[in-house]
């Protein structure tokens, strides 16, 4: 029999709340999403009684496991901002008028993690991912213990990026052992859905497997985690810059006009959250002949260092379109790891170097970075 959200809907009406109302009728459950037998879902609670709604969702999650056809279920508990407001759309957190506070407090750290940063970009397929684990690699040259966080719930692709199979272990109570590669502790939404299942992903469950990805899995200690977001700039992009604890962000675009507009909506996106922009990153900037070692600029390039000037925010590097960072890549060995002393990771390194030196001079708070930018 297959468990559809129907069944689970009505198997969930014999759980009842702090309240004595039925989690179903109340209107605390959200968003049920069942996939290939895996069932997500969310509670969305008062922040004052979140402790007293723990062994309800303990219990929401024994009643779907027993309905026929499911293989595994995850209920997130998120609260809600503030008891009793509508529930905050996330534009509103930095559109107060004068005199008015934020909507929205900082999201708490990750104990044990000292800095989280997001690399990000305005759209699909610039090479976010690949940036985002050579940057990690990169920090974790300088001396500094590295976690990476695959948020892209569209399309995860640490799972491939560093050739990771299985799923995390589960260390007791709800905690999950990161997976680990090249040193790197990693979690990805792709170690817990099936890579190959399509999902719709709605508001809340975007929010509820990011918070368990950061609050239920062992990353400490650590110095820095990089979270690989969704690509765009969408709602769902705004709450998770807002939901997880960032330190700061770097966005990453190729030359084309194209994506530099999306990288300005990418910038924009993050300072309306405070959340400081550590800087732009060219990627595929320049091509360099594997033959002759000529250097052209298929893409009018440079357009990311006026952007970054433009919008004066540290402008970080330029990475070239190069085969070997797509080989490496797509075969689960990133450049940084399987070439440490080539001229591919040097670029990368230098990159982790200022993004380190910025963090460093901010102590991982949302100052803003101190960095000098290039001319
Ligand atoms: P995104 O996360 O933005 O969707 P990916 O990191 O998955 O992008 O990269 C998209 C494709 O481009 C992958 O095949 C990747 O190997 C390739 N790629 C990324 N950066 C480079 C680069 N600098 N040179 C060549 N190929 C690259």
């Amino acid at each position: 029999m297959t468990a559809t959200s129907a069944t689970i809907t009505e198997a969930l009406k014999s759980v009842k709340g702090p309240d004595g109302k039925d989690i179903v009728t109340s209107g605390k459950l959200s968003g049920i999403v069942v996939t290939g037998g895996k069932v997500f879902c969310s509670l969305t609670v008062d922040a004052a009684e979140a402790q007293a709604w723990e062994s309800v969702r303990r219990q929401a999650e024994e009643v779907i496991k027993a309905t026929p056809g499911v293989a595994s279920v995850l209920i997130a508990l998120t609260a809600e901002k503030r008891p009793g407001s509508p529930s905050a759309a996330p534009q509103a957190a930095s559109q107060g008028g004068p005199g008015s506070q934020p909507a929205a407090k900082a999201a708490p750290g990750v104990p044990g993690v000292k800095a989280i940063i997001a690399v990000a970009s305005g759209k699909g397929g610039v090479g976010k991912s690949t940036t985002a684990v050579n940057l990690a690699l990169g920090l974790q040259s300088l001396g500094l213990k590295v976690g990476v966080l695959d948020a892209d719930i569209y399309g995860p692709s640490m799972p491939r990026l560093l050739a990771l199979k299985g799923k995390p272990e589960l260390l007791g109570g709800r905690t999950l052992k990161p997976m680990e590669a090249y040193g790197l502790k990693v979690m990805s939404i792709g170690f817990l859905i099936d890579e190959d299942t399509p999902m719709i992903w709605r508001g809340p469950m975007v929010q509820s497997a990011i918070t368990q990805m950061l609050r239920e899995v062992d990353w400490a200690p650590l110095d820095v985690i990089v979270v690989d977001m969704p690509p765009g700039t969408g709602d769902a992009q705004l709450t998770l810059a807002q939901q997880v604890p960032l330190a700061g962000a770097v966005i990453v675009s190729t030359p084309q006009d194209l994506a530099l507009i999306d990288a300005r909506r990418g910038i924009a996106m993050f300072k309306r959250v405070d959340v400081p922009v550590l800087g732009l990153i060219e990627n595929m900037s320049y091509f360099l002949c594997p033959h002759c070692g000529e250097r052209s600029d298929i893409f009018s390039h440079g357009g990311a260092r006026r952007e970054a000037d433009r919008w004066s925010v540290p402008f970080l590097g330029e990475i070239p379109l190069e085969l070997k960072i797509r080989e490496m890549s797509d075969s689960g060995k990133p450049i940084v790891a399987s070439e440490p002393d080539g001229s591919y990771a040097k670029i990368y390194k230098d990159i982790a170097a200022k993004v380190r030196a910025t963090l460093e001079g901010s102590a991982g708070k949302r100052a803003a970075p101190k960095i000098v930018i290039e001319s």
